[in-house]
């Protein structure tokens, strides 16, 4: 069994509050872009010369340095090198903080040594401390940016927002809003944490390696229901048979929504028993990313019921739900090495060429959704 568990940093959100992070799309203008690229590039910069010193420090005197001695170095820094000057001071520590937690990973074996970044490898900064006054319609105001287009398509208080990171994937521009919410119970300390995957065959996959299935009875009567589905569309419309039919099909219908949420409460409360924090992947996004592999509505329904169940269950055990953003936790090896192995649909094992891990796809997703919820649970406190 895999012993992932967060370093003691990370349970530092303060008492009763909760962690979840909103994603929407980001429209600025080609200045904009071009500042924003400009950005990444300086910032990768800064990364790759502080993993530089961290490296050549313990090489050659075998000493480590820590993240606050390269952040009171900043200053300086920013003298030699006054185009950083563009860059939010915020965004230049977090760059640090980042590196830091790489190096925290590889300490607690969760991660091999960091690595040197490439352009394609640094592509999103974050501005730790939001204000509320950065919000405004419709748009949102990243420091040494500006005012930037933002669709934000649902509601949320600006007040409640902590951290904003932006993101370019895909050839799409993308904001993270975290924010937190207060909790019912107070917050436990967090000593198991877990992942959970949308399985494609179970119900889902944990990064301890553990399945949910939908039970046999469940899975029959889904057969039923489908079947008597298409015994309705062939009925001849307006006939007695088939309003008969049509009756018949809203009891069974009925019945098995039951029987799936008795299921749904069942997995949830294992699941909140066993875990202080759980990880998964954010709805909205996901339906807007995934639906068009995800064949069966059922399973989506079963998902958002999952991600609710589980949210008003944690809250009223003191413990935390993290919603991630989805982007590629399928793909990305969980070994560590940040290597992407694609792979469709049919290959149910996740196989690392370069660092060797062969393990579950979903449990290889499972783990990448429990390192990102960490991720943001550090950078939130
Ligand atoms: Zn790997």
């Amino acid at each position: 069994m895999l012993q992932l568990r967060p370093s003691k940093g990370t349970s530092k959100t303060r008492e009763n509050e909760t962690v979840s992070v909103l994603r929407f799309r980001l429209e600025p203008t080609k200045e904009q872009e071009q500042t924003l690229f400009h950005t990444f590039s300086l910032c990768r910069r800064l990364y790759n010369e502080a993993l530089e010193e961290r490296v050549t420090a313990y090489r050659e005197n075998g000493v480590s340095i820590r993240y606050t001695e390269q952040q009171n170095r900043l200053p300086v820094w920013k003298q030699e090198h006054p185009e950083y000057n563009e860059v939010h001071s915020q965004v230049l520590q977090n760059v640090l903080q980042r590196l830091d937690q790489a190096f925290v990973n590889f300490f607690e074996k969760r991660a091999k040594f960091p690595k040197f970044k490439n352009k394609f490898m640094f592509r999103s900064i974050t501005y730790p401390q939001a204000r509320n006054t950065y919000f405004r319609d419709n748009k949102v105001y990243l420091p040494k940016i500006g005012w930037v287009r933002m669709r934000a398509h649902l509601p949320f208080d600006p007040v409640s927002i902590k951290m904003i990171n932006v993101k370019f994937h895909d050839s799409k521009w993308y904001v993270n809003l975290t924010y937190v919410t207060e909790a019912v119970a107070p917050l436990r300390e967090i000593q198991n944490a877990a992942g959970i995957d949308l399985g494609l065959l179970s119900l889902i996959a944990t990064s301890d390696g553990e399945f949910f299935e939908n039970p046999k009875w469940l899975q029959k009567s889904e057969k039923r229901l489908k079947r008597k589905q298409r015994q309705l569309s062939r009925k001849k419309k307006g006939s007695n048979n088939r309003e008969k039919a049509k009756r018949e099909l809203g009891y069974i219908h009925d019945h098995v929504a039951n029987q799936r949420k008795d299921h749904l409460h069942k997995v949830s409360r294992s699941l909140i028993d066993r875990y202080d924090l759980i990880c998964m992947e954010d709805l909205q996004v996901k339906g807007m990313m995934k639906n068009h592999r995800l064949a069966k509505s059922i399973v989506n329904v079963s998902w958002g019921k999952l991600a609710t169940y589980l949210e008003y269950k944690a809250k009223n055990a003191g413990k935390q739900l993290i919603k991630v953003p989805p982007h590629h936790t399928s793909q990305l090896c969980s070994g560590g090495c940040g290597t992407i192995v694609k792979k469709d649909l049919s290959v149910r094992i996740h196989k690392c060429s370069v660092c060797g891990l062969e393990i579950d796809r979903d449990v290889n997703a499972a783990i990448n959704i429990l390192h990102r919820g960490l991720e943001i649970l550090q950078q939130v406190s």
